[in-house]
């Protein structure tokens, strides 16, 4: 049949301006883009055919839809157009003719041509968009989510203001690489795989709960509130198969931050900040694999950053103060010696010791701090004789990240003799260690202090793990028996009372003098009395004391 050439052209551009805002082969919009070329080149049935490769198509794997559908076709009347793209793939358009319908001419079959290598073009494009896509939103070697699908995700979640309904959990797996080295990256990646199906198998709705990989093995994964300890067991260890012909597994454990989202976030980046936040907590900690953001952890954060930065300053400038806490005599409730606890004084505020030391620990920082305070000490123990007072030992706390200074000894010695301090006022206090490199530097240190008349404690004893051999093995002077022990323990009453009456025996027949810390109420002095135990140093008596109001201490002891 004849074709009008304006009616074409113009149903051709209707067409083209409707295809445009087709996404693909299976959307709807695509059957009415076709119908007006449909009804004109009289098409009852567009099927289209599309294989991966030339190979599948001789196999004749292929998938199959139907774009276009009008009437009843005439199935032995089809015009067949085949395309190869340039990525290999084979598209096959199968056009049948309306039943009872005369022949196509030449002139109408061209125009099926034409109509066919459009199609091709914009389902391509709409393939070419899903293939971005799948760039952009998702891990290629793992073949899961990442991170932009995560922040799309979350962004989505908050725009229908349901992010409440969510933790997030950013994670970190241990020790990975010792498994790709063991079993090669392949398989490396497949156990890693197969971690993350286990982990989706928690979910119930893996439309809006997934796991996203952010890199090499870090993780990061959005769900309902309800799966929370769930995942937190599964992230402290999983038994995953490596080989299931030979039953072997492997256990994988990782690191993990988490966040209870409220519904107030309104931004996808607070997520990832903050989880990212608490898992890097979380790999710091020995003692715990999990780490939930709150207010507090953001508070340690930037204290991290805080001290960091201002420590170098801070020491320059003596921010640092002495602060005094008072040994006590039972017997007659005397001042028989002191510690130096360190605090900083940054602008108007007094910092406790709990919020830096720790930090500056991570590095040797920690050291400069120590023979600061001992030098301060020295120089306040100094100005005190040749002020004619009476002077009590003072105890000055030293970090086991000494250790390995082979100086160690040399450079105490020095910071007490330059300010000519006698070496009965100085004792040093130690806290137990747990490896063998560190027992032996500890074993030097107080040998050596020993030799000097520079005595020697044992801090918080009976909170470490070596505490046996640590009084054995070495001539202390004072063991610190820690403040734990005077705790009333609900579940066991007389526990902690038994072990403290035992320690300070073992301590006397020994013939090492103990202490006990945190000494808080008149009750815990008589316990101390009934045990036979005389020393004790808590807020009972004193709390640390600046200076000047030690100095008056000092004056009471003159009296
Ligand atoms: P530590 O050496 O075991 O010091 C005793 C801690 O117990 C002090 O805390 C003290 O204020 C606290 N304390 C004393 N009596 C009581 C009590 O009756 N009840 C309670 N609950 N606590 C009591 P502080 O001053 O906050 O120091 C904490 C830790 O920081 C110290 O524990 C020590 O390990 C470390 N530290 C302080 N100054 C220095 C320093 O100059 N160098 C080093 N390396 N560590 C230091
Ligand atoms: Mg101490
Ligand atoms: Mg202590």
């Amino acid at each position: 049949m004849e074709l009008n050439a304006v009616q074409y052209g113009e149903t051709l551009d209707n067409f083209l301006m409707k295809m445009e805002k087709v996404s693909g082969d299976d959307d709807p919009d695509c059957q009415a883009a076709i119908q007006g070329l449909g009804s004109l080149l009289r098409i009852a049935l567009i099927r289209v055919t599309f294989y991966m490769t030339p190979e599948k198509e001789s196999q004749g794997i292929g998938e199959e839809c139907i774009l276009y559908r009008d009437g009843a076709a005439d199935m032995q009347r089809c015009y067949q157009q085949r395309e190869i793209s340039s990525s290999r793939n084979v598209v096959v358009y199968h056009i049948y003719q309306k039943a009872d319908e005369p022949d196509w001419s030449r002139q109408e079959k061209d125009k099926l041509q034409v109509l066919a290598k459009m199609l091709f073009v914009y389902n391509g494009r709409a393939r070419i968009t899903e293939m971005a896509q799948y760039l952009l939103y998702y891990d290629r070697e793992l073949k899961i989510y990442n991170l932009t699908y995560f922040r799309k995700h979350t962004d989505e979640m908050i725009a229908k203001n349901r992010i409440g309904e969510f933790t997030a959990c950013h994670f970190d797996l241990n020790h990975f690489s010792n498994v790709n080295q063991q079993v090669g990256m392949e398989r490396g990646n497949q156990i890693m795989f197969s971690f993350i199906r286990r982990l989706y198998e928690l979910f119930t709705n893996p439309e809006e709960e997934m796991v996203c990989r952010v890199g090499g093995d870090v993780f990061i994964a959005i769900f309902y509130h309800r799966h929370t300890d769930a995942v937190k067991r599964f992230l402290e260890g999983t038994e995953i198969s490596i080989d299931t012909s030979i039953r072997t597994t492997i256990l994988i454990t990782a690191s993990a931050g988490f966040y209870t989202i409220p519904p107030a976030c309104r931004n996808s980046s607070d997520i990832v900040d903050r989880v990212t936040m608490a898992n890097s907590v979380a790999k710091e900690l020995v003692t715990e694999s999990a780490v939930f953001y709150n207010e507090e952890l953001l508070q340690h954060i930037n204290d991290v950053t805080m001290v960091q930065n201002l420590f170098p300053d801070a020491l320059k400038k003596e921010e640092f103060l002495v602060y005094y806490q008072p040994k006590v005599y039972l017997k007659n409730y005397e001042l028989i010696g002191a510690e130096a606890l360190c605090r900083w004084q940054h602008k108007d505020e007094i910092i406790p010791p709990g919020r830096f030391i720790p930090i500056l620990e991570q590095s040797k920082a920690i050291c400069a701090l120590d023979f600061y305070m001992l030098d301060h000490v020295c120089r306040d123990i100094r100005k005190w004789l040749d002020e004619g007072r009476k002077v009590v030992k003072v105890s000055v706390n030293l970090s086991r990240c000494h250790f390995g200074n082979m100086n160690l000894l040399r450079d105490i010695l020095d910071t007490i003799d330059k300010h000519h301090v006698p070496h009965q006022y100085i004792e040093i206090e130690l806290t137990e260690t747990t490896t063998d490199v560190s027992f032996k530097d500890l074993k030097d240190i107080v040998f050596g202090l020993q030799a000097h008349g520079i005595s020697t404690a044992v801090d918080d004893f009976g909170t470490g793990y070596s505490s046996l051999n640590l009084v054995r093995e070495l001539p202390w002077n004072m063991i610190k028996i820690d403040k734990s022990f005077l705790e009333t323990n609900e579940s066991a009453p007389q526990q902690n009372r038994v072990m403290l009456k035992h320690i300070i025996a073992m301590s006397q027949e020994m013939g090492i003098t103990s202490i006990v810390e945190g000494v808080e109420t008149i009750e815990h002095v008589k316990m101390l009395k009934e045990n036979n135990c005389f020393l004790a140093q808590g807020f009972c008596f004193d709390r640390p004391l600046p200076k000047n109001i030690f100095e008056n201490r000092l004056e009471q002891l003159m009296a």
